[in-house]
């Protein structure tokens, strides 16, 4: 085979997906027009209810950023003591926990899902267990009717870090329907994003005041301040880029199915290249895609294929390595211990996401596709 040319630009991991720059001046011609930046203005109030039906979520509300969401919703259970999460994830899962004065309790996970390994799961739940924390890692569904079934027997909270899974379905059931809340990111690196933000969907519509009063420092009028809360709110400018991204969100899918699809079919015949399909009861967002490295086959390490792939232009990125369990803050947890997390530590050495978003083309999926072909036969 012959050596590959490199790209001239750096091929990164990902690239956000941008509305129409023209729309974009429009709708800040209105916010600027209202002379309302933020505080729960009219782009707010309207994104707010187009992401609703869009969802499908009985409740929802909107943040800053994801991070605060998830740090709100575990406030709004008033949780205490353990919360048993996975380590397969980013930082701000663990660091919320953290945050909230919680004791992260880490699960192995499973070697398909890469996410928490529910036949663990049981053997973790202490007297002083509050919830479970799992992330539906990738856009790939956590087992959620056994996950409910044991915080049903033990009578925990069920909070899900959906980050990564926007418009993700499970036999026809929004995603963000299951478990008591589920917390979304709307970070410019996911595939629906609102350069910075977040949203949670839950159940209980009781919890919708106490959410958003503790966005707002806990303002309840102009005089009153009812509870110790926070400035979590989303502005206008936020609000105004989700609504537009609700616009082009079903394209930047298609389009990275499409690639996938590619992915897929060209990586398939190289030894050592392993990969998830899709599964039959999902309706998938294919928000990104991840591979995983068998060094004996393949003939490189993920360490190697990443540094080499390097020389290429092409930027790949371990997610998620370091594990959580790693990091310093976390590391001497009991739970944190890497004889107790085998799967885990294993998949984060030899995890790999490729480049992948809507403006990359077939021929640069293909080029990618050679560089690894000729890393793994030279
Ligand atoms: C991005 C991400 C977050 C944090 O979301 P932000 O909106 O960036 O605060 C939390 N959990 C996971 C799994 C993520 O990927």
């Amino acid at each position: 085979m012959q050596l590959p040319n490199s790209f001239k630009e750096p091929v990164y991991v990902t690239r956000p997906a941008l509305p129409d720059p023209k729309e974009v001046y429009a709708k800040i011609d209105e916010i600027w027009s209202t002379q309302w930046l933020t505080n729960i203005g009219q782009q707010h109030r309207a994104f707010e209810s187009k992401l609703q039906a869009y969802l499908r979520a009985p409740n929802l509300s909107l943040f800053c950023n994801g991070t605060m969401a998830l740090q709100l919703a575990c406030q709004a259970f008033r949780l205490s003591g353990e919360v048993i999460t996975t380590p397969f994830t980013f930082a701000a899962t663990s660091h919320v926990l953290y945050w909230n004065n919680l004791k992260p309790v880490f699960c192995d996970i499973d070697p398909h899902t890469f996410n928490i390994d529910t036949s663990r799961l049981e053997s973790l739940i202490t007297p002083h267990t509050t919830a479970i924390l799992p992330v539906h890692v990738f856009g790939y569904p956590c087992d959620t009717d056994t996950i409910q079934s044991i915080a049903d027997r033990y009578g925990v909270r069920v909070i899900y870090d959906a980050a990564h899974c926007f418009g993700v379905e499970v036999d026809g059931q929004p995603i963000g329907n299951f478990g008591d809340i589920a917390m979304f990111s709307f970070h410019a690196t996911k595939i629906f994003h609102t350069i910075e933000g977040g949203a949670l969907t839950y159940k209980d519509s009781v919890l919708k005041e106490r959410l958003e009063l503790s966005r707002n420092f806990g303002f309840m009028g102009e005089e009153q301040i009812v509870v110790p809360g926070i400035n979590g709110k989303m502005n206008e400018i936020q609000a105004a880029i989700g609504l537009l991204m609700l616009d082009i969100i079903k394209a930047e899918s298609a389009r990275r199915k499409k690639l996938t699809l590619l992915y897929r079919e060209r990586l398939q015949d190289i030894p050592g290249i392993e990969f998830r399909q899709d599964l039959p009861h999902v309706k998938h967002n294919y928000y990104n895609f991840v591979v995983t490295i068998d060094k004996t086959e393949f003939g490189n390490s993920r360490n190697q294929l990443y540094d080499k792939l390097k020389k290429f232009n092409i930027f790949t990125r371990k997610y998620f390595y370091p594990l959580c369990s790693q990091l310093q803050c976390y590391r001497n947890l009991p739970s944190a211990a890497p004889e107790n997390l085998p799967v885990a530590e294993h998949i984060s050495q030899n995890v790999l996401s490729l480049p992948l978003f809507g403006g990359l083309q077939e021929d640069d999926i293909h080029r990618i596709c050679d560089t690894i072909q000729y890393i793994q036969e030279f």
